[in-house]
C-alpha cells in the first residue's frame, strides 16, 4: 500500500509540474474563471461542447500543485462524458475527497482517485475541488467568476 501511495504522489507531482491539456481552446464554447482565495488558486477553463457531449477542454492558471493537478487530471478523463456525466463526477469527485470514511466504490473515477489523500487535509479540498466548480459553472453558462469561497 505504501507502494501505491507513492505512485500516486509521484503522478500528482509529475501533474501539477506539466499539466496535461495547458493552453487556450480556440474552438471553446464555454470559458469560465475561478479563483480560490483561500490558496490563491486561479484557473481558466476552456470547454467545447457538441449535442451535450464534452468534445474538448482545456485549462489555464496558476496555484498550488494539488489544483493544478487536479486540473490536469479532470481535463484527461471528461473528454467523451455527456453533460450530466461531469456533474455526476463531481458529485463522486467531491465524496472522495472530502469523505474519509468513504474508501471503496471509488472505481469510476479512474485515475482522479490519485486526489483521495486530499480528504486528509481539509484546507487543500478547495484546491482540488475549484477546477471542478468553474466547468460546472462554464456548463451553467452564468457570468459570474467563480470563487470557493
Ligand atoms: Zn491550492
Amino acid at each position: 500500500m505504501s507502494e501505491l501511495r507513492e505512485l500516486y504522489q509521484e503522478l500528482i507531482i509529475d501533474h501539477g509540474r506539466s499539466p496535461r491539456n495547458f493552453g487556450k481552446l480556440d474552438t471553446a464554447n464555454h470559458i469560465k474563471e475561478g479563483y480560490n482565495p483561500l490558496c490563491g488558486d486561479k484557473i481558466t477553463i476552456y470547454l467545447q461542447t457538441e449535442n451535450g457531449i464534452v468534445t474538448d477542454v482545456k485549462f489555464e492558471g496558476e496555484g498550488c500543485a494539488i489544483s493544478m493537478a487536479s486540473a490536469s487530471l479532470m481535463t484527461q478523463v471528461l473528454k467523451g462524458k455527456s453533460v450530466d456525466d461531469v456533474q455526476a463526477l463531481f458529485r463522486h469527485f467531491h465524496t472522495l475527497v472530502t469523505d474519509t470514511d468513504e474508501k471503496e466504490g471509488h472505481e469510476a473515477l479512474g485515475k482522479l482517485k490519485v486526489l483521495q489523500g486530499v480528504a486528509e487535509f481539509p484546507a487543500r479540498v478547495k484546491c482540488a475541488t475549484l477546477c471542478w466548480h468553474t466547468i460546472v459553472a462554464a456548463l451553467k453558462n452564468d457570468d459570474q467568476p467563480v470563487s470557493t469561497e
